[in-house]
């Protein structure tokens, strides 16, 4: 590979003379030519990952570091008087995922091309990602995120299908995007499947548009409000034209690769993430008994040896149960299967509550899934558990053999090597670089727990890091931030169980104490940074509330000296990418069982700050891993938590009633102070929600969340201590690398080689 310079020099042109824009455009088109050079991964069994979200970031920087190639390309554009930070700043970020589990699915297929597994995506190509986030009047408001631009990382194919629909066929295109393990010879695909008749002029008001015309919209906007029919109907749309999609490709390249479609289970594997590309199973046994001539018996048993189904969460709501009639609507043709599907369950398994179909009628996606897969896995250990014992119980018996855990991972490319250059260089400088193949070589760190000079150094990094996020929030966000001041971030899309809004009742608290005189040792930071589905109206109350206590604290010159809140506008994977390095306190106060992993608090982890948080989801990995005296955590456990849900025995008013602290911070929301700069309506709603119902109960551990935090702020005081515990933090990082868990996932389901 000529270097980067000599390239465009060839072109007639200078480095230093052209804008960042163009070294931009330059760069993508070298990266693509070097991946172009690059041969596909071949294994005989082709792992499948279908997924409706790709949150796969910006691609240059993790590109150039997965070529080996960041740290020269760096220098180059920096001898010809350029910032590769600059040229990053260009490139706009595809949201093609609402939050963890797209993120996810764009760490393992990482993974997969750094182990060099034949595994590849298969999802949708939004025009549109998840909406860009806007505030206006202390409120979130929603605008297009439109991120396709003449020059993209897509690489056109003229690979297409025909897709049937009841009232038509629509034709399908597909667009692909090179995914370059890290420093490997080989590559895979992210498979983005697009229609040909997309037009923006359906676009309305914000991120309004004609849901009903689905020749002109199916692939324009990442998961619709489905807060309606017509936005249900559109997502049942897309799910079937991905899975559609996905299935006939997996058809055709089996072929093409030798299988006599009998052995097609030989060839592929088809992971299936969350339930939305559930329908994959019934469409790849009508692809079989109508295309392939196979029986309807031995389609059903190749395809049962072929699928495995992910799940990523307890919350009921989240369980995909479509109404028979909708999918009738949309893909009669699959209706016929599935409940063959359902009737030969239904000769095998009595329990009402295990059926595929319900009796209103309704299509339980999850069901389907357990019954027809070889595998069937939570995302956390805790996680695992919870649905053996009770979320999926019925179906742990029935097949104890499918049920295994992979916990979640992260790629140490993106979230280390890239993010936090400084720690990863000093970590190399220390214990070398074969962490970066196996990460739990970190454990060498280990040496260095109580080693002064190391903990001075790590102080510098985070200082550093610290006044680097300043300049990033000054310049995009209008943030001022006081980079002198503890940071301690919350950073995840807002839902009432993962409870942003103890967090705000904290920051009420601490307000009060230093309007009461009760002043903190040192400046507290308290970073915020999320989007709110726009149909939930408490989450969007909980935004409000924190830009309203925003404005009030940061505009008072009494209590601003010692605390700051700050909501960051429009949180992604670049936000992100800016904040974890600088962070100190990793925020981590979901509802016990209620978050089935996280990665949020993997990422801060290996970032050197330390995890305030309850023991739910992977944070129970987190404090084994670490060690309970290097992790701070609080609140009730998962098992009594299902039981107060069980027995509906919570009731927030009485914690409410009885702690003057709470009544006082609780009460607060419906201030002079807020209702005067806020909308009354809105912090009148999340008041009495607090009081009267509190279905994630923020209140149960509200006091013993204060008290932790104070600790945790004053343990910060002595930073060698501190120190001790990030590294110990860091070391023992390793396991949550996405790598492991990919391994895992071949290792135990997939089998290919
Ligand atoms: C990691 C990540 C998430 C997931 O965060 P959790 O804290 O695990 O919910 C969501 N969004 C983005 C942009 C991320 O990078």
């Amino acid at each position: 590979m000529t270097n980067f310079t000599t390239y465009i020099e060839k072109q007639g042109k200078k480095l230093n003379e052209l804008s960042n824009e163009e070294i931009y455009v330059a760069l993508l088109h070298y990266v693509k030519e070097a991946a172009a050079g690059k041969e596909k991964n071949t294994a005989k069994r082709k792992v499948y990952y279908i997924s409706a979200e790709f949150l796969i970031g910006k691609l240059l920087s993790n590109n150039l570091i997965n070529l080996g190639i960041y740290k020269d390309i760096k220098q180059e554009l920096a001898i010809a008087g350029k910032s590769i930070a600059q040229v990053e700043d260009v490139e706009l970020e595809p949201s093609l995922g609402n939050g963890g589990l797209g993120r996810l699915a764009s760490c393992f297929i990482d993974s997969m091309s750094s182990l060099g597994i034949n595994g590849e995506g298969v999802g949708l190509n939004y025009h549109c990602g998840l909406f860009k986030q806007v505030f206006r009047h202390n409120e979130q408001e929603t605008e297009p995120n439109y991120w396709i631009e003449e020059d993209s990382w897509l690489v056109p194919t003229d690979i297409s299908y025909d897709i049937p629909f009841k009232d038509f066929t629509l034709k399908s295109r597909l667009d692909r995007i090179d995914v370059l393990g890290y420093q490997r010879d080989t590559k895979n695909y992210l498979n983005l499947f697009d229609i040909t008749g997309i037009d923006y002029g359906q676009i309305k008001d914000g991120i309004d548009f004609d849901k009903t015309n689905i020749v002109r919209n199916l692939t324009l906007f990442l998961y619709p409000d489905d807060s309606n029919k017509n936005g249900e109907l559109l997502r049942i749309y897309q799910q079937y034209f991905m899975v559609s999609n996905a299935a006939q490709l997996l058809i055709d390249e089996a072929i093409e690769r030798g299988s006599d479609i009998h052995d097609l289970a030989d060839y592929a594997y088809v992971q299936i993430n969350d339930t939305h590309p559930s329908m994959v199973i019934p469409e790849l046994i009508r692809l079989l008994t109508e295309k392939h001539e196979i029986d309807f018996d031995e389609a059903v048993s190749i395809v049962k040896n072929m699928v495995g189904y992910t799940n990523h969460t307890i919350l009921a709501e989240a369980l995909e149960k479509w109404p028979l009639d909708y999918l009738n609507e949309v893909v009669p043709h699959l209706v016929t299967i599935i409940e063959k599907l359902d009737a030969l369950v239904a000769e095998e398994v009595k329990d009402p509550s295990l059926q595929i179909i319900d009796d209103s009628r309704r299509v339980h996606m999850a069901h389907m899934d357990i019954h027809f897969a070889t595998s069937v896995n939570g995302v956390a250990a805790l996680h695992t558990e919870i649905l053996k014992n009770s979320e999926l119980k019925g179906f742990y018996e029935l097949y104890p053999e499918k049920f295994n855990n992979k916990t979640n991972g992260i790629t140490f490319r993106r979230w280390l090597e890239f993010a936090n250059q400084d720690l990863a260089d000093y970590i190399k400088e220390l214990i070398g670089d074969d962490y970066l193949t196996d990460a739990t070589k970190l454990e060498k760190l280990l040496a260095f727990a109580d080693n002064e000079t190391v903990h001075a150094k790590l102080s510098q990094i985070k200082y550093n890091n610290k006044l680097a996020l300043k300049r990033y929030l000054k310049d995009n966000k209008g943030i001022d931030l006081d980079e002198n001041s503890i940071i301690d971030t919350q950073i995840k899309r807002f839902h009432e169980y993962k409870r942003q809004q103890m967090n705000a009742l904290y920051v009420i608290h601490k307000y009060l104490e230093i309007k009461r005189g009760n002043l903190p040792q040192r400046k507290i930071t308290v970073i915020f940074g999320g989007k709110a589905a726009p149909a939930y109206t408490i989450a969007q109350d909980i935004i409000h509330l924190i830009l309203c206590l925003s404005e009030l604290i940061n505009n008072d010159p009494q209590v601003s000296q010692y605390l700051n809140v700050h909501l960051v506008e429009n949180y992604n994977v670049t936000v992100a990418e800016h904040l974890i390095p600088a962070t100190d306190i990793s925020e981590q106060i979901s509802l016990a069982s209620k978050e089935a992993s996280g990665t949020g608090n993997m990422k801060f982890m290996l970032n050197g700050a330390l995890t305030l948080g309850t023991m739910d989801g992977a944070n129970v990995e987190i404090a084994e891993l670490a060690g309970m005296d290097n992790i701070y955590t609080f609140g009730k456990d998962s098992d009594t938590i299902i039981d107060l849900y069980a027995n509906s025995s919570y009731v927030s008013a009485e914690y409410y009633e009885n702690d003057e602290t709470i009544k006082e911070a609780v009460d607060f929301i419906v201030s002079d102070e807020l209702i005067n700069r806020g909308n009354a309506q809105r912090l009148e709603r999340l008041y009495n929600e607090l009081i009267n119902k509190d279905w994630f109960m923020t209140l149960i551990d509200l006091k013993e969340y204060i008290a932790v935090k104070e600790k945790m702020l004053s343990d910060y005081e002595d930073q060698d201590v501190w120190m001790t515990k990030v590294v110990k933090n860091i070391a023992k990082a390793g396991f949550f690398s996405s790598d492991r868990t990919i391994e895992q996932y071949n290792e135990d389901i997939w089998h290919s080689n």
